[in-house]
């Protein structure tokens, strides 16, 4: 069988809305599905790890990976810059590994525009109250830190209609299952069967 190069997808949400945990999940159950680990110069929050959950770097660091051309996105969120380095994704892509980024708003517009194939999938929260909970229960923000991400989430909120799949992230087990059906369906299009059976059509059409 012919290697056929992975898709990406793209999950945005607002900060709570449980991006984290259903890629986490996701990547437990597929082998062949990786997430993308981004730059940050935000600071590790406890438990986090350099190399697994971001690349925590300096904003002078950040700012000289931007100079030398090596992100494939990059944006200001909440005071700090976030990335995607072009080497986070190509080489998996081109394994036939299927690649996620959880990546806001600004940075998906970015992305559509140089890879108009990406899929990309909006995550809501099932409320507000239930978002302001879910980033208390985490634990891992100061209650500054969380007035700042329930501010901004109304207006991260307000791009959900660029995207191609919207998905209500109220039982967890049933929003796995949603972007499981994403991610499936996209190995059946026309495109990636070509690329696939290509054997299999030659002989059939012979
Ligand atoms: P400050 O001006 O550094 O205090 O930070 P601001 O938040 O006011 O400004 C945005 C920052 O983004 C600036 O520091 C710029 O250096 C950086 N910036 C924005 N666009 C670019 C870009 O295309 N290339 C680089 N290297 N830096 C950028
Ligand atoms: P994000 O990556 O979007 O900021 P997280 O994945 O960190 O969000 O989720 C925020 C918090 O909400 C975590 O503590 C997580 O365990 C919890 N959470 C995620 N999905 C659900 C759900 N469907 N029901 C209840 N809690 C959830
Ligand atoms: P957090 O600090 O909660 O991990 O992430 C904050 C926000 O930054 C989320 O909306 C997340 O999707 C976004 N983000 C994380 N990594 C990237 C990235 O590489 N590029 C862009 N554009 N946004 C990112």
């Amino acid at each position: 069988m012919a290697q056929t190069r992975g898709n990406l997808f793209i999950l945005s949400a607002p900060s709570g809305a449980g991006k984290s945990s259903l890629i986490n999940a996701l990547l437990k159950k597929h082998a062949d599905m990786k997430v993308s680990v981004s730059h940050t110069t935000r600071a590790p929050r406890p438990g986090e790890e350099n190399g697994v959950h971001y690349h925590f770097v300096s904003t002078d660091e950040f700012k000289a990976l931007i100079a030398k051309d090596d992100f494939f996105e990059w944006a200001q969120v909440f005071d700090n810059y976030y990335g995607t380095s072009k080497q986070a994704i190509e080489s998996q892509l081109d394994a036939g590994i299927d690649v996620f980024l959880d990546i806001d708003w600004q940075g998906a517009q970015q992305v559509r525009k140089i890879m108009p194939s990406v899929q990309t999938i909006f995550i809501l929260p099932p409320s507000k109250e239930e978002l302001e909970q879910r980033l208390n229960n985490r634990g891992q923000d100061s209650a500054e830190v969380i007035a700042s991400r329930m501010a901004k989430a109304q207006s991260e909120t307000s791009h959900y209609n660029e995207y191609d799949f919207v998905i209500v992230n109220d039982d967890f087990e049933d929003a796995l299952a949603d972007i499981e059906m994403i991610v499936m369906a996209q190995r059946l299009t026309l495109k990636a069967q070509e690329d696939r059976h290509q054997v299999l059509l030659n002989s059939l059409l012979k």
